[in-house]
């Protein structure tokens, strides 16, 4: 950055030169080692941000559950961003993590009554899994520590409506929202003929299937599971309510 006449093109050229020079192999490996270290100070810091964020899975399950309930009763509690600010720009050691809708209408660290730091939330139109989403899930596990994964589907989903309507009435859709609607047919398909309430069905299948999925697709993420380290369940946010109902 240049504050003064006297910073010239002369000045700023060669290390724009030195820039271009760079192989785009060189600075495809620039980029990861920045991003590794970003990673590795993330999670190895000395002094953990927030110690109370330090819990077995079912200790975070009670901690989320309470914080919803004191969402759904309207008795949330302040929290102050600015006093956490300072001991989170060293690192983070959220104590939950959650893969959500992108639906606008739920908001995992209101739901939860939690604060920036608590939660590590990857949001994806209907709550399923693919690559992108496991990789960061498994980041979550393996570098930050998180003791649980909560999938939080919620009702009236449109994401897996448009799946049911795949199945029930071959809708298509344009870009890349067919993909979306693809990715949560397979839920849709195992229950269709035996639903009354077809939606709330699928919405429910898809949070187990998501659940099984993370189980099953990731070895970083059974390991966990099996040595009492990670807990992983479903839930659906009622949007009516606020309430999150755990499901089988
Ligand atoms: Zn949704």
């Amino acid at each position: 950055m240049c504050d003064s006449k006297t910073c010239s093109a002369v000045a700023v050229a060669p290390a724009r030169r030195k820039f271009l020079r760079m192989t785009s192999v060189s600075a495809f490996v620039a980029a990861i080692g920045g991003m590794s270290t970003d990673f590795a100070v993330a999670a190895k810091a000395k002094v953990l941000p927030k110690p109370q964020n330090t819990l077995s899975p079912d200790d975070a399950l009670k901690r989320l559950m309470e914080g919803n309930a004191r969402y759904v009763s309207g008795l949330t509690r302040r929290h102050d961003f600015a006093h956490e600010r300072e001991a989170l720009n060293g690192g983070q050691n959220p104590y939950a993590a959650v893969l959500g809708c992108a639906d606008s209408r739920i908001a995992p660290e209101y739901a939860f009554d939690s604060a920036r730091g608590d939660l590590f939330v990857t949001r994806v139109a209907g709550n399923f899994i693919n690559d992108d989403v496991l990789g960061s899930l498994e980041y979550a596990v393996a570098e930050l520590k998180v003791p649980i994964i909560v999938v939080l589907g919620h009702d009236k989903c449109g994401a897996v409506d448009a799946a049911v309507k795949v199945a029930t009435k071959g809708a298509t859709y344009p870009g890349r929202i067919q993909s979306l609607a693809t990715a949560i047919l397979p839920s849709v398909n195992k229950i269709k003929g035996e639903a009354t309430d077809l939606l709330g069905a699928a919405i429910a299948q898809n949070v187990r299937d998501s659940v099984v999925n993370l189980q099953t697709q990731s070895a970083i993420i059974q390991e966990a599971e099996k040595a009492g380290k990670l807990r992983i369940v479903g839930g659906v946010y009622r949007l009516g309510t606020g309430k999150i109902d755990l499901i089988d």
